[in-house]
């Protein structure tokens, strides 16, 4: 059995995830050959990880072990997660340290939007970790990051990836009155895996989380995604797309799940190329105006070029 310990950001050692530490291990098959990422060695990626440590900003793409970090960070295209780097969730399939969080740091804003600015983004994703332990579940910090993005760089674009702010009463209206571009808000999986793979959260809640954000403001672009190979069957995926759609979400991705640790959630299946393609058919014929899915695809990878396509697609069915 192996204990896996935060060589990431803990000092001293100590284990990335305490509720995980019992459990027994897995091994997932081994990867097929269409799951290829470049080894992080560019010049782009080095500059794009000095500003990162230069204003002690977080990113998920490290904290998650993102297998596009070599090809996104070359391009500068870095996602930031604010609140600290510590989840109060202890989801089965998320490599992101789980525990008791730290006190919000009140000049993080103004820190992510001088990172911004020096990275040059014209699309900036901000994703957090859970905070359920704070009375707004966070929704204040998003909002003040979304208002210092603007200030720093009004002519960025501003994509959050959101939790699911446990239901407190007034975190949504708040973070959706800071008008980012898009909200995106991940299901991660199909209804049946929840109580293994996302226990903390209700499927229904996160459908009715996106419903709700186009009902507060029709303007902005509504996203979410699942991961696949957790044990999900194909009529389910076609389920989650209806059940999207039916809350009006505009772009799904859908992206093979990969096992950070051997204490994490079992691959229980790769999915071929061709049945991620087979995916992308589907979903475009029931509705949504953008959708990504292939091995590789993550909610953010590719963010910025999907957005002007978003805009170009909402703009080609106003004039239909
Ligand atoms: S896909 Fe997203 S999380 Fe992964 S490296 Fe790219 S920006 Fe970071």
């Amino acid at each position: 059995m192996v204990v896996v310990l935060d060589t990431v950001s803990a000092t001293p050692l100590r284990p990335r995830h305490p509720e995980k530490v019992n459990r027994p291990d897995t091994v997932s098959p081994p990867k097929p050959d269409w799951i290829r990422v470049r080894a992080p060695n560019s010049r782009g990626y080095a500059e794009t990880r000095n500003i990162v440590k230069e204003n002690k900003l977080v990113t998920v793409c490290e904290e998650a072990g993102c297998p596009n970090i070599g090809e996104c960070w070359d391009k500068k295209h870095a996602t930031f997660m604010i609140m600290g780097d510590t989840c109060t969730r202890a989801c089965a399939f998320c490599n992101v340290k789980t525990g008791m969080p730290n006190a919000l740091d009140s000049s993080e804003p103004d820190h992510v939007a001088l990172a911004v600015s020096k990275l040059g983004l014209r699309h900036v994703v901000i994703t957090s970790v859970d905070r359920d332990d704070l009375a707004d579940g966070g929704a204040d910090h998003f909002a003040r990051t979304i208002g210092a993005i603007r200030l720093a760089c009004p002519a960025t674009t501003i994509e959050i990836l959101t939790p699911d702010f446990l239901r407190k009463p007034g975190a949504l209206e708040q973070v959706v009155a800071a008008k980012p571009d898009v909200f995106n808000h991940n299901l991660e999986t199909v209804p049946s895996r929840y109580l293994t793979v996302r226990p903390g959260a209700r499927y229904f809640h996160s459908i009715r989380l996106l419903q709700r954000v186009k009902e507060l403001d029709p303007t902005i672009f509504t996203k979410s995604g699942i991961m696949v190979g957790l044990g999900e069957e194909r009529h389910e995926v076609l389920q989650v797309m209806d059940d999207l759609r039916s809350g009006d979400v505009d772009f799904l991705t859908i992206g093979q799940y990969l096992q950070p640790t051997r204490k994490h959630h079992q691959v229980m299946r790769y999915v071929t190329p061709d049945e991620f393609a087979g995916y992308e058919t589907v979903a475009y014929s029931k509705g949504f105006l953008m959708v990504s899915a292939s091995p590789l695809t993550r909610s953010s990878h590719h963010a910025g070029e999907d957005f002007a396509k978003l805009q170009a697609a909402r703009a080609a069915l106003a004039s239909s």
